[in-house]
């Protein structure tokens, strides 16, 4: 199952059995690959687990299963040297490789810096041997949030400290005239992530270097909120043509992560023959750092706004007020009165057709501009326009203009006419297979024009599923988020309900943290190390947590990996042995040993003690 180059993207998931439990690794591993998974990793923290692959693989062989295994290395050569003799592919974290942290030291001199490097070189270079030996491959994978200490010294948690962390074992290998490696820059947040993966592909061009890349979120969490988060990380990598096998890390089963992961690859096999999108000239983006795009400010879209949400209804979902507690506005008959929610959406697009009740101060209307132009009360309505209408007419609102255009509406009348008026927001469509890019394409004449419009981005999906809905639109508008790009968003699903529309809308902002309305779990998949059930405790945690908006919570399997893997949680909740949980206030451990049964209380005690809790 050869990877990279011209063959197929390939997808993987891990197991999250106890590896020295033969039978239900190999049961799980079968569930695995009967998903359709083209790999399947397996934990090996000690020389004991590393030994027991032998049966697993044996006994998955005897059942028919030829499916190269990978081992999941931390910390320990020795079971690295031993697994890399049985399974096709072994997977080292040059961050904890041979490396326990310490943070002893806290500047390194040039000196120490190479002695360090020279004691991994030593450490490394049996395992590479035995890799070139046994023909097997190696995936050198950073993690954002365990970085070796010499590496933060140096470059701090970056994307150019998780690149260089990587190409430093890179380098041991191409010396031992080893190839058969493959990298990652994982991180729970997209945008560190995409930054690191793009960074990592200039820096190996510039070293002469093409090695294929394994593409992952980690701690994505569960749900509708670790698809959002994953397809918007691996999507704009994908996007832009990065990536040869992709992991899904959702908690949830790991088979669960294979339907999801072949969703997200299939859509790139089907893009060949995209429509072609004009050259770029000049880019003004740069990929390696967001900077939000600057555009002026039009009645509370562009400027310093966060972006808007709107959203297409269709008609019978928004007619009567009780119906909008689908999207956060909920009515009260008795008080006369409208509860806003957190997700609540700016504007509605009604096209031809207006309410006959008071919608609540915060939404408002966009109609088609023929139907606007008789309104006799236009104070919350805004009108919408094709490219035609906004040249031609001489009535336009003195509020906000939006105009849908697609790229092949763009010529030198309609820049002109966007540069005089301060009022328009351009409301950006495309057809185009490769959507993402014709509409970044626009941002980037725009921007080449110096002209500041606000735009937001629509996209359209029709006979999609609910799943993916959530892939397609993270991947396309995270994209572009991510970039800096987009002033607000407008999904268009009419075959899906509304208040997924709208709660995926609000998820993609989240994830791409450009606007923030949610609590936000950081959960990581789950392995052969876990010290409780992950999924009914991230579930627990959510039901008690998920109203305090803007607070980070990791929930982490172990002790061993979690502390590290948390990177930026406001607060953590970690295994740390059989029934014992550990609190941790960012990187700082606060309680350990708590009896599991309370400590969901104590994690909620914690955030109350740090000015962190609002009441439902
Ligand atoms: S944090 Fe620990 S339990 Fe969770 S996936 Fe990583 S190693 Fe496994």
């Amino acid at each position: 199952m050869p990877l990279g180059g011209n063959n197929p993207i390939r997808v993987q998931s891990m197991t999250t059995t106890d590896t020295m439990d033969t039978i239900a690794t190999v049961e799980q591993s079968i569930r695995i690959i009967e998903a359709g998974s083209d790999y399947v990793r397996i934990t090996a923290p000690a020389l004991k687990e590393a030994v027991n692959l032998e049966n697993i693989k044996r006994e998955l062989r005897k059942r028919g299963y030829g499916t190269p295994l990978i081992a999941d290395i931390h910390f320990t050569p020795n079971a690295a040297e031993h697994a890399a003799r049985v399974v096709e592919k072994v997977r080292v974290n040059p961050g904890n490789y041979a490396d326990r942290k310490k943070f002893k030291i806290f500047q390194y001199t040039d000196q120490m810096y190479e002695n360090e490097l020279e004691r991994i070189r030593e450490r490394f270079t049996p395992l590479v041997k035995v890799c070139k030996e046994y023909g097997t491959a190696m995936r050198i994978g950073t993690n954002h949030g365990s970085l070796s200490d010499r590496i933060m010294n140096r470059y701090g948690d970056t994307p150019l400290g998780m690149v260089e962390s990587a190409l430093e074992f890179v380098r041991i290998c191409e010396d031992l005239d080893y190839h058969e490696i493959v990298l990652s820059m994982k991180a729970s947040n997209p945008q560190v992530m995409i930054q690191a993966y793009r960074l990592l592909v200039a820096k190996m061009e510039e070293e002469g270097m093409n090695y294929p890349l394994h593409l992952g979120v980690t701690e994505a969490g569960d749900g509708e909120d670790g698809r959002i988060k994953s397809a918007v990380g691996i999507g704009a990598l994908l996007e832009d043509g990065i990536g040869d096998t992709i992991r899904v890390s959702l908690t949830e089963e790991p088979e669960a992560e294979i339907p999801v992961a072949i969703r997200l690859v299939n859509r790139y096999n089907e893009r060949g023959e995209h429509k072609v999108i004009p050259d770029i000239v000049a880019n003004p983006i740069d990929p390696f750092e967001r900077t939000r795009r600057n555009t002026v400010e039009t009645d509370k879209i562009g400027g310093k706004n966060v972006p808007v949400v709107v959203l297409s209804p269709r008609f019978e979902a928004v007619s009567k007020a009780e119906n909008l507690s689908d999207i956060s506005y909920t009515y009260s008959k008795e008080l006369d009165k409208w509860n806003i929610g957190d997700t609540a959406p700016d504007f509605i697009y009604l096209g031809k057709q207006d309410v006959t009740f008071a919608l609540p101060g915060t939404l408002k209307k966009i109609f088609d501009y023929k139907y606007w132009r008789k309104l006799d009360d236009k104070s919350d309505s805004f009108p919408l326009f094709t490219a035609e209408e906004y040249i031609d007419t001489e009535k336009r609102s003195d509020k906000i203009n939006f105009l849908s255009v697609s790229i092949d509406d763009f010529n030198d009348e309609l820049y002109k006419q966007i540069a005089d008026d301060k009022k328009c927001v351009i409301v950006l469509n495309t057809n185009n297979m490769h959507g993402m890019a014709e509409q970044r394409r626009v941002f980037i004449e725009l921007m080449n024009r110096k002209l500041d419009v606000p735009v937001i981005i629509r996209r359209s999906y029709e006979n999609v599923s609910d799943e993916e809905l959530i892939l397609y639109s993270a991947a396309d508008l995270g994209t572009l988020l991510n970039d800096g790009l987009g002033d607000g968003i407008w999904i268009d699903a009419p075959d899906n309900p509304l208040k997924l529309t709208n709660s995926i809308s609000f998820g993609i902002l989240q994830a791409t943290r450009t606007r923030i309305s949610r609590t936000e779990y950081i959960s990581c998949p789950s392995c052969g190390r876990t010290q409780f059930d992950l999924q009914e405790t991230t579930a627990k945690i959510r039901v008690r947590t998920d109203h305090l908006k803007g607070v980070k919570i990791a929930i982490m399997g172990c002790i061993v990996n979690g502390p590290g893997e948390m990177a930026d949680a406001d607060f953590g909740y970690v295994g740390s042995g059989p029934g014992k949980i550990s609190l941790y206030k960012g990187k700082e451990i606060v309680e350990r040993g708590i009896e599991s049964n309370v400590a969901v209380d104590k994690l909620i005690e914690l955030i109350k003690a740090n000015g962190r809790w609002t009441e439902n």
